[in-house]
């Protein structure tokens, strides 16, 4: 028999406070019913709370969404077991993103927490009721998991994403912690606060951090996925700095206005320099190197100007559309 957790309650006296967990999955066969157990068991020992699950397939190809609603014909014909919350789902009709199967996740959650985690079990399910007792603890509205280790990780993948969150935290007025997983817990307002954001492109991590509210932390070590593949490829990740980075930060426009200001001002004082040196020595023909040269430069540094400006409009361009973040193929939410 396991020993119950005694989670300390805000209120004196313990309530049964609703926990939403979001899975958002795509091609986790070899994962989700693991996931779903390890889970399950983690949370039965959490006393005064109630656990749902909703899982988000996200446009899965293999038999990810099978997995899910036998999860949920087999949760419903035990659902005379203490504690057990419901399973609810939604499939998005092709690959949206992660991004997009948290945002749906939010949005269908409507418990006093909701709590991010991913299918594979690289965020520790026995973490759960240390963030739930931190987040009681503390007042925080959210509890947040930070890996202090990128043991198993590539080298070169840990390199580039500690690069990419010092240059985030230098020129966007947003501030994210080094190792922040999206393993995290939220209250209610806080899920209310992410859910009335509508953009279409969306950086979690930025959002948490924007909307405010405290914020407590909760670190561990680096876990390996249990099964299957990350599903980040080097350019997805390069994609998903570059997007995050421009989703936050406006210095790049202000960076390549005060460099071409820098460059225009250097050649008007060039220019000046060949007057004054035409008109004391007379005409000087060679040069014609140094013209080519000149030419190419502004030219390569306007189409550089040009594309970081067009980056910013191509954005404007797609949330102009209003877009849906995702279009759901099937669910057993009732919307009414
Ligand atoms: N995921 C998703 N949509 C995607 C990619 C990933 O829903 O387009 C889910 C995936 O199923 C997993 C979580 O996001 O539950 C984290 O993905 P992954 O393990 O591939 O990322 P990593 O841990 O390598 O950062
Ligand atoms: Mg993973």
């Amino acid at each position: 028999m396991k020993e119950k957790t005694d989670v300390p309650c805000a209120g004196t006296k313990k309530q049964n406070k609703k926990v939403d967990i979001i899975v958002p999955c795509f091609n986790e066969s070899g994962t989700v019913n693991l996931f779903y157990d390890r889970t399950s068991e983690a949370v039965e020992t959490i006393d005064g709370y109630e656990f749902s699950f909703i899982f988000i397939d996200d446009g899965s190809t293999d038999d990810t969404l099978d997995r899910i609603r036998n999860l949920v014909r087999v949760n419903q014909q035990k659902n005379d077991s203490p504690g057990t919350g419901s399973i609810r789902y939604i499939s998005f009709s092709r690959n949206f993103g992660k991004e997009a199967a948290m945002y749906a996740g939010l949005r269908a959650s409507d418990s006093d927490y909701a709590l991010i985690m991913d299918a594979d079990l690289q965020h520790p399910p026995q973490m759960i009721g240390s963030m739930i007792s931190r987040l009681e603890e503390t007042g925080a509205d959210s509890c947040a998991a930070r890996r202090v280790s990128r043991k198993g990780e590539p080298k070169i993948r840990s390199m580039f994403a500690r690069l990419f969150y010092k240059i985030m935290n230098r020129f966007s007025d947003i501030e994210i912690a080094d190792g922040v997983v999206d393993f995290r817990l939220m209250s209610r307002r806080m899920v209310r606060a992410i859910v009335n954001m509508p953009e279409n492109q969306r950086f979690s991590k930025g959002i948490f951090a924007w909307v405010g509210f405290d914020t407590c932390w909760i670190e561990f070590e680096n876990v390996e996925r249990i099964a299957g593949e990350s599903k980040w490829s080097v350019w997805s990740l390069t994609k998903y700095a570059i997007d995050g980075f421009i989703d936050f930060a406006v210095s790049p426009l202000k960076f390549v206005g005060v460099f071409g200001s820098i460059t225009a001002a250097g050649s008007a004082v060039y220019m000046i320099v060949e007057i004054v040196k035409t008109l004391i020595l007379g005409k000087d023909v060679p040069g014609y190197a140094s013209t080519i040269c000149l030419i190419l430069f502004f030219g390569g540094l306007i189409i550089a100007i040009l594309s970081v400006i067009g980056e910013y409009i191509g954005r404007m361009y797609l949330e102009t559309k209003g877009r849906p973040i995702y279009v759901e193929k099937e669910s057993n939410i009732d919307e009414s």
